[in-house]
This record gives structure tokens, C-alpha cells and sequence, in this order.
């Protein structure tokens, strides 16, 4: 495959199978934490960041999408670099494109918000339902004005006035960024939570924790104790921070909880969840009579009802489960009916993982799943929770870009071959029986890493016997 139809390849795939419509890789650069900027032209990613489409081809890919689910736009489903929708120039020409042939579903657009223009604020109204995700990064100009080179502070705070002051055809999340206790001390970032939640707009605040690649990580931090305390210090004073109402806070990358108990983050203000006072930390013992085997599965089973939910809810405080009834539930509109979970493994990937332990254990083998020092608490709760004891959970480190990136989606084959390299796996290495049990978020559809190392290939080669889940 060429370069030009190997983007094609995924873009395809992002609109088919993902409904993300890309636009272009036009961004403004001026995120001091940005990651992409320092992928060099030499780097298999770089022609991934590095399209250009034209917006009478890209209306005529419209046809691709499911009108009956969301679209998005502004967001990576592949390894296609999504840049900022705002600067390229057809977009207004795409949005009136896309409702016109997705007459319900709503269009979700991140953006960094100081390129939106006129033309969109007033055509809003006529475009909704509008899901706009808000990268706003601060909410105080000179912080804003150090971590965004942009000089674009004062337009972007009033963009999100604007958006702020719209109609309920539009619903607005906003991100924030913790960089580190110099830039944005705790107390900073409270503050701006504190002055987010006065806007009734404002459904969701997410807050994202630093994550910075080899080459940048020392800009930020002097050492890894130094992070770990900032994270920490984080953490603890966001404990009870979705405990008295107010747009939820959603922490992240966190490690999940390892407990098993489906436990509510947080409730969006005014959703069918508040109305009937589903509060943080209740427990969901069941989804329309089916009990979910993690937090993601529950989101799942909620979403997937049709225009009825049945939750049973344990109160935090006590007392026997309730049942709830969420009527006239409509999966597109309502989501998960404004009960906030945190991410864990799907119920797919339990069952697999299960299949995968049991096939090892019947082979008399043993094997170990990889996963990363964020996540390793976790999966070991996983494999004791479901009763896996053929697997033993392994960290490994990422290489491939260092610093404090830990991810297991963003481990590659190469770093496979590293870490099992070291003293810690010599067992390992000496049982060649053993199996390997990587997860399928390090590889793209046609199962390339993000080396462009195919996992097939490696499979050939590698004496482990691979299994993905
Ligand atoms: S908006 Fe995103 S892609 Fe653009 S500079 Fe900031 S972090 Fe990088």
C-alpha cells in the first residue's frame, strides 16, 4: 500500500466503522505539552500526521456514516492525526453536509475553541444537536497564556461564553490540564473547577493528569518522585470533588479501582439519574435484570436498552437495592441517563481473558498478560476476581516513548521484546511453552503496531504462543 491509500485505508475505516469524519491535520500547535509535534519526519507516524482531503470529497464520504448514530468530528479513531476542525476552511460547508443526511443523532466537535467562527455561532442553532467538546486547557489567562502558545487566550474564554449562553440544541464537556505543581498548582485547578461549575452548560469537567514522552518529560519534572507527588497531590484533593454536586470531575489516566463493585463517579446535573437522586458512590448490582461484570459493561448495558432501563441501585449509605425505572430512554439523547462510570475492561475482553486462561490451563501451560505499571493493580484484580490463575499480570515499560507514558495501547511489539529481555523475565525466556497475552489496543485493523510492525509477522517468529485480547 501506498502512503495515500494507506490513509485512505484508515480513514475509510474511521468513518465506516467509528462514524468520525476526518477533516484535516491543520492545527495551531501551541500546546507546550503537545506529543504529536515531536514525532520527526523520519517516524512511521509522521504520515499519519500529514493529510490533506478536500471538502467536496469528504461531503461525498458523508454517505459512509450510520445517520442513526453520533458523528464525530475533531477526534481520532486510528492512528490519523485529527487536527483543529475550526481551521479548515470547509467546515461549516461539512457540518451543513452532515445534517442534512443525519437528521437526529448528534455531531460531536472538539475543538481548542479559539478558531470557532461567527458563521458557526449562527448556524448553531440549526445544526443541532451539538456535542462540542472543549479543550480549554485553563481557565485562568495566564496560566492559559504559558501552557498555550497560541495567543489566543481572551478569544477562547469568550468563545466558550458564547457557547456557554446557547441553547439546549448545544451541549458543552470541557478538558482541563494538570501539568505539573509550578504551572498549574492544585489550587489553580480548583479554582477553575470552581468557576466552571457556576456555568449551568458545562456537563462534564475532565481533568488530565501529565503524561509526557521521553523528550519532554524532564521540561516538566526533575524526576519520577517528582510527578508521582503531583499526581498524588492531585488525586487526594479531588477525593470528594464530585461529592456536593456541580458538573462531575473526571480524573485521568487513573488506574481503575480494583474492587469489582460497579460503583456511580459521579451524576450530571439535571439528568434522568439526578432527577431520581442516584448519587456518587452508589453500587449497580443490575442493568435490566443482568449484572455487569465491570463499570464499562454497565455503561454498555445501559446504552444498549431500548427505551426502557431497569437499574438496581444499592445505596452508598445503605439498605436493601432499589429498582429504577428510566422510561422514554432514548440511547442517543440520554447515554448512560447522566450516571458518570470510569473506564475498565469491557465485558468482551473478561470473557476473552477467560477463554484465554482456560485454554493455557488446559494445555498445562502458563502465561502472563501484559500490561503497565498504571494498570498492573488492576488486571492482577481481574485474574483474581474471575479466577484466571494460569495468567500472572506483567508491567512493562514503555519504550517506544518513554518518559511517563503508560498505556497498554501505546506499548508496540518492539517494547515486547525489550522488557522480556530483562533479569525480571528470565523465567519466561527459559519456559519457551509460556504464553504471551497482549492486548488488542496495540494494534490497528489491519494489525499493525504503532512501529508498523504487524503482529502477524511477530506471531511467525516469536517462539511465545501469542494470544490478543
Ligand atoms: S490542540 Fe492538540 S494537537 Fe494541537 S497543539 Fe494542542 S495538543 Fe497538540
Amino acid at each position: 500500500m501506498n502512503g495515500e491509500n494507506k490513509i485512505m485505508n484508515y480513514i475509510l475505516y474511521s468513518e465506516a466503522e467509528h462514524n468520525v469524519l476526518p477533516l484535516c491535520s491543520l492545527c495551531h500547535n501551541g500546546c507546550v505539552f503537545c506529543s504529536h509535534k515531536n514525532i520527526g519526519r523520519s517516524d512511521y507516524l509522521y504520515g499519519f500526521y500529514d493529510y490533506k482531503r478536500e471538502t467536496d470529497e469528504i461531503i461525498e464520504h458523508i454517505d459512509f456514516l450510520d445517520p442513526s448514530k453520533k458523528v464525530f468530528i475533531g477526534e481520532s479513531a486510528t492512528k490519523i492525526f485529527e487536527g483543529e476542525p475550526f481551521l479548515f476552511k470547509g467546515l461549516m460547508e461539512v457540518l451543513k453536509a452532515v445534517r442534512k443526511r443525519v437528521k437526529k443523532s448528534a455531531i460531536s466537535i472538539t475543538t481548542s475553541g479559539g478558531f470557532i467562527t461567527d458563521e458557526f455561532f449562527d448556524a448553531a442553532a440549526s445544526l443541532g444537536p451539538v456535542e462540542m467538546n472543549f479543550s480549554l486547557n485553563s481557565f485562568d489567562e495566564k496560566i492559559r497564556d504559558k501552557i498555550v502558545l497560541d495567543k489566543k487566550t481572551q478569544r477562547v474564554f469568550a468563545n466558550f461564553e458564547r457557547l456557554c449562553a446557547m441553547g439546549d440544541y448545544l451541549k458543552l464537556s470541557v478538558s482541563l490540564m494538570a501539568i505539573n505543581e509550578k504551572t498549574t498548582p492544585v489550587e489553580s485547578l480548583l479554582e477553575d473547577i470552581r468557576k466552571l461549575r457556576l456555568y449551568s452548560k458545562v456537563s462534564v469537567i475532565k481533568v488530565f493528569l501529565p503524561r509526557f514522552a521521553e523528550n519532554q518529560f524532564l521540561n516538566f519534572f526533575t524526576d519520577y518522585g517528582a510527578f508521582r507527588d503531583y499526581c498524588e497531590k492531585v488525586k487526594s484533593s479531588f477525593a470528594n470533588i464530585n461529592g456536593g454536586g456541580g458538573a462531575p470531575v473526571i480524573l485521568e489516566p487513573l488506574e481503575p479501582d480494583c474492587g469489582g463493585e460497579i460503583i456511580v463517579h459521579s451524576v450530571m446535573a439535571g439528568s434522568k439519574a439526578a432527577e431520581v437522586f442516584i448519587k456518587p458512590g452508589d453500587r449497580i448490582k443490575e442493568v435490566n435484570g443482568a449484572a455487569p461484570v465491570s463499570k464499562t459493561h454497565a455503561y454498555k448495558l445501559i446504552t444498549s436498552s431500548k427505551k426502557r432501563v431497569l437499574v438496581t441501585v444499592e445505596d452508598s449509605a445503605g439498605g436493601p437495592p432499589k429498582n429504577i425505572v428510566f422510561s422514554e430512554y432514548n440511547a442517543e439523547r440520554d447515554g448512560a441517563c447522566g450516571i458518570v462510570f470510569t473506564a475498565d475492561m469491557p465485558a468482551q475482553t473478561i470473557e476473552k481473558l477467560k477463554h484465554a486462561g482456560e485454554v493455557i490451563a488446559e494445555n498445562g501451560k502458563r502465561g502472563i498478560i501484559v500490561t503497565t505499571p498504571l494498570s498492573l493493580g488492576y488486571i492482577r484484580g481481574v485474574l483474581e476476581r474471575f479466577e484466571i490463575p494460569a495468567l500472572e499480570a506483567a508491567a512493562f515499560k514503555n519504550c517506544r516513548f518513554g518518559g511517563n507514558i503508560d498505556c497498554v495501547g501505546l506499548l508496540t511489539l518492539n517494547d515486547i521484546k525489550l522488557n522480556i529481555g530483562l533479569d525480571a523475565f528470565e523465567s519466561l525466556r527459559k519456559d519457551k511453552t509460556a504464553a504471551l497475552v497482549l492486548s488488542s489496543l496495540m494494534f490497528d485493523h489491519l494489525g499493525y503496531d504503532l512501529n508498523g510492525e504487524n503482529l502477524s509477522e511477530f506471531i511467525s517468529k516469536t517462539e511465545y504462543s501469542v494470544i490478543t485480547v
